[in-house]
């Protein structure tokens, strides 16, 4: 478990800390002069009136924001500091928020799940700005972290069970936690759970969190997928790279350290969090491509890719979110790697069929430095995964397989205003990361699209 404090302060000179990181802009306003150098890099400056300070050059973007803070984060932690401030003046809110999960990436640290790894405190530090909602963002990025840690856990040490055994640990009082075990899973019918588990020693499960901060008024469902290791199954994926699907759970983990993030902030709105946990393996009970699968809502679905398992548990987590009566769910997940060739892991992939929730998720993943573009969801895409065996196929093949993948989860919210966001791409940044590669990405957008879900239902 990695931990480090974070706390705001609306004074750099009231603070002592260690190492400043600072936008050149920032520099200017504060030391009424220019600095002596800048570059098109962050900087370690030498000077006599200021603790070890990082000059950090202006971003065109967010994203960018995000990338110079954590290289600046990187060259600070080499300095092995106790206390880092970060000075937010003059960064719009996408940029602070960018910032500061740029700093939260390089000095998050991994170990192992059962030892402590401790960082340096940050202070972010906003001479004018709302320091409430600086406030919140730190536990936002502390929240980071926690979903840093599950995806970084090496799969042998999160079977399912294991994993929503985690994912409840230490949260706060607020939340009602159910973990729906295989056998309830049966008598649910939740056929693309099971199918999808059944090749794994290790049952599948489904871990349920619940948040009321707001009684009587409407739930936002919030869905994750959380294979805790895809080795594609039986349609097996290629040796290269193949640890890396550890990190198929980061939709449930982004879900997760959301929810705890509201409910530690108390805040005003109710959320619902599903997380369909499954391990994707060959083996003697394993699903085969041709087989058919019922869903839990009767659905049935031909499996043409067994590697194609992140929208059958979906499915199922989402007919289980609109029985429970959330008026809007938004899914999230590692789910297609068309997803990586559409986007280029520069933004995550957006599809909805509700004009209004799409615009507040376009807004909420703008304005926390996570964007997302939209893609097509025509009714024409669904021809592709459209079968004789079955209601639907679950992979159309290569043309267009973010939005096939899509639209195939999407039908399972029947009428509740749905959005869907793939992360794939976007959760690791592979081994050679920093701070073993996960990103905690997704945390910030699920915060911000419930706390405006909740503003819209007041
Ligand atoms: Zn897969």
């Amino acid at each position: 478990m990695f931990r480090n404090t974070w706390s705001v302060h609306p004074r750099l000179d009231e603070i002592k800390p260690d190492v400043i990181l600072m936008p050149v802009l920032a520099y200017s306003k504060l030391m009424g002069r220019k600095p002596s150098h800048v570059s098109a890099k962050p900087l370690l400056l030498i000077d006599k009136d200021l603790p070890a300070t990082i000059l950090v050059p202006s971003s065109p973007t967010a994203r960018k924001t995000l990338k110079m803070f954590k290289v600046a984060g990187q060259l600070a932690q080499d300095l092995s500091p106790q206390s880092i401030a970060v000075i937010v003046d003059s960064l719009s809110a996408s940029e602070t928020a960018g910032a500061l999960w740029g700093v939260g990436q390089a000095i998050y640290r991994y170990r192992d799940l059962g030892s402590e790894t401790t960082g340096p405190a940050v202070t972010v530090v906003s001479s004018d700005g709302d320091l409430t909602k600086l406030k919140n963002l730190t536990v936002v990025a502390q929240h980071q972290s926690l979903a840093r840690d599950l995806v970084n856990l090496p799969s042998n040490l999160k079977a399912p069970q294991d994993l929503a055994d985690y994912m409840q640990q230490d949260s706060a009082d607020r939340i009602q936690w159910h973990t729906i075990d295989q056998r309830e899973l049966q008598e649910l019918g939740a056929g693309g759970i099971l199918g999808v588990g059944q090749g794994s020693h290790r049952a599948p499960c489904m871990l349920v969190g619940r948040y009321e901060g707001q009684p009587g008024k409407p739930f936002i469902g919030l869905v994750g997928k959380g294979i805790t290791f895809d080795s594609g199954g039986i349609s097996l994926k290629p040796g290269e790279g193949m640890g890396r699907m550890k990190g198929d759970m980061g939709g449930a983990a982004a879900v997760n350290g959301a929810i705890r993030a509201i409910a530690e902030m108390g805040w005003p709105v109710n959320v619902l969090a599903v997380t369909p946990l499954a391990e994707n393996l060959p083996g003697g009970g394993a699903y085969r491509p041709g087989d058919v699968l019922t869903m839990m809502d009767k659905t049935t679905v031909e499996v043409i890719s067994t590697d194609a398992e992140g929208r059958l548990v979906l499915g199922d987590g989402i007919t289980w979110a609109v029985t429970q009566g959330v008026s809007a769910v938004v899914d999230i997940a590692t789910l297609t790697g068309a997803n990586v060739v559409a986007l280029g892991g520069i933004r995550s992939g957006l599809l909805s069929t509700d004009a209004s929730l799409k615009r507040m998720v376009m807004d909420a993943t703008d304005s926390m430095a996570e964007p997302a573009w939209e893609l097509p969801h025509d009714e024409d895409y669904l021809e592709l995964i459209k079968t004789p065996m079955a209601d639907l196929k679950n992979s159309g093949g290569r043309p267009a397989g973010t939005v096939t993948a899509g639209l195939f989860v999407g039908h399972f919210a029947k009428t509740t205003p749905w959005a869907h966001l793939d992360i794939a791409g976007m959760a690791f940044e592979g081994e050679n990361g920093v701070g073993a590669g996960a990103t905690g990405f997704g945390v910030a957008s699920l915060v911000e699209i419930c706390r405006r879900f909740s503003e819209r239902s007041q």
